[in-house]
């Protein structure tokens, strides 16, 4: 049979758990028996990565420098139970965090939407996607106790011995104390990620800070956004006909409440981390959210937004048939070919990415569905399916 060809490979993450199982069948299913699959495969198996002292995971992040697209796997995240589990040499650091620090990049997420499935927030017709700054602030603090009476000081020394000092505050009794920190090029490298990707998915860009309380710290943020979109941004947005839109966090909140969705909404990084929960859960499942890291100079890694999904895999490992739901896992799949064929002006397999995404949805609006889905789709005839008969819905549609 005749299938599409690739120009240039993509960089293939393999992963865990159950996410492992499904990433093979979306690729005997629905990918193989219709593209000439070309991809540099990297086994980021907590196996593989204990094995190879997790060189694997920065190696295949430098790749992806090099490369420009990747496709990547759930993996485990190892804590005390999993160095007992995999009876690992290391507590190995999260793949994600190597990967994103390796390329700089920023989170985008997303929610796949679908006719039958209605946001609890009625007004949200199109997606949200949210990005997230995944560097400093309350994730790279500094805590203390403080037994009082005391003064609480923030002192920073230059190189020079020059001291800069502020007071926090005369502690009358005990407390608590934190200190916080971003970078310029963080910042700057977040917004040029956001500014970028706006640009490309040709929706508006919102942000918002606190930068009425926080005068300095949350105002910087703003500063660099302006910046930037005035210096590098203001006339391709004008041109593609989208905006920038500066507010306040609590004035976002409410806006994003009351709007149809349709824009990309840029957080720092605590307003990313409860904000995007906030929009999974009322999007209906982790299950739909996609997941896209994207470099302030055009790298892109596309994954899932939920993890390797355990229970389900033990289950698996019994030999019973899970229904877990591989739209997100698909979607990653169809991000990163799409992407790779835009890159290599590959007509053909941009359209099969497009496809594959109209069949998932088409199979889910017929009422073919996994058993995550089932209480949330309104369909006459829905029924629950296992996985790989879910994938074969998909590939008799193509
Ligand atoms: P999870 O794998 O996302 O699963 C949490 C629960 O959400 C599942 O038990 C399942 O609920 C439901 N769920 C998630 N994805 C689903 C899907 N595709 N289809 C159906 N149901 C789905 O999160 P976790 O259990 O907290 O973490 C498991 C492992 O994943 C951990 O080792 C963690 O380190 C890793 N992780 C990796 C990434 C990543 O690589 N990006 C992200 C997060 C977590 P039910 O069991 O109730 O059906
Ligand atoms: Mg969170």
């Amino acid at each position: 049979m005749y299938k599409i060809e690739m120009k240039v490979p993509l960089v293939e993450m393999d992963g865990d758990e159950m996410t492992r199982i499904i990433w093979q069948q979306i690729k005997d299913i629905v990918i193989h028996p219709f593209v000439d699959l070309k991809t540099e495969y990297f086994d980021l198996s907590l196996v593989n990565r204990d094995a190879t002292d997790d060189q694997v995971t920065v190696d295949s992040a430098i790749r992806t420098r090099e490369l420009g697209v990747a496709v990547k796997c759930a993996t485990i995240t190892p804590n005390a139970q999993r160095m007992d589990e995999y009876k690992l040499k290391k507590m190995w650091k999260s793949p994600n965090g190597t990967i994103r620090a390796i390329l700089d990049g920023t989170v985008f997420r997303a929610p796949i939407m679908v006719k039958g499935i209605t946001p609890f927030v009625s007004v949200w017709k199109k997606p949200i996607t949210i990005a997230r700054h995944a560097y400093g602030d309350v994730y790279r603090d500094a805590e203390m106790t403080i037994s009082g009476p005391a003064t609480a000081e923030l002192v920073v020394t230059y190189p020079g011995g020059q001291t800069q000092i502020k007071k926090i505050h005369d502690f009358s009794g005990s407390g608590i104390i934190l200190g916080m920190h971003n970078t310029d090029e963080s910042i700057s490298a977040f917004a040029r990620s956001c500014f970028r990707f706006a640009l490309e998915v040709r929706q508006e860009l919102w942000f918002a800070t606190k930068d009425t309380i926080s005068k300095t710290y949350d105002h910087r943020f703003k500063d660099i956004f302006e910046e930037i979109f005035n210096n590098e941004y203001r006339t391709l947005f004008e041109d593609a006909g989208i905006s920038y839109f500066y507010t306040l966090i609590d004035d976002v909140v409410a806006r994003v409440m009351r709007s149809e969705g349709g824009f990309v909404w840029a957080c720092k990084n605590y307003d990313g981390d409860v904000m995007s929960d906030m929009l999974a859960s009322a999007c209906g499942s982790l299950a739909m959210m996609t997941s896209v890291l994207v470099s302030p100079n055009g790298k892109y890694e596309y994954e899932a937004a939920h993890g390797t999904v355990t229970r389900h895999y033990y289950r698996h490992l019994k030999g019973e048939q899970t229904s877990t739901n591989p739209m997100a896992t698909l979607y990653a799949w169809t991000g990163a070919l799409r992407k790779r064929a835009q890159i290599d002006g590959n007509k053909e397999l941009e359209d099969f990415a497009d496809r594959v995404e109209r069949a998932s949805i088409d199979t889910i609006e017929s009422g073919i569905i996994t058993g995550d889905l089932i209480s949330l789709l309104d369909h006459p005839e829905k029924r629950t399916v296992n996985t790989a008969e879910f994938l074969e819905a998909v590939a008799s549609r193509l």
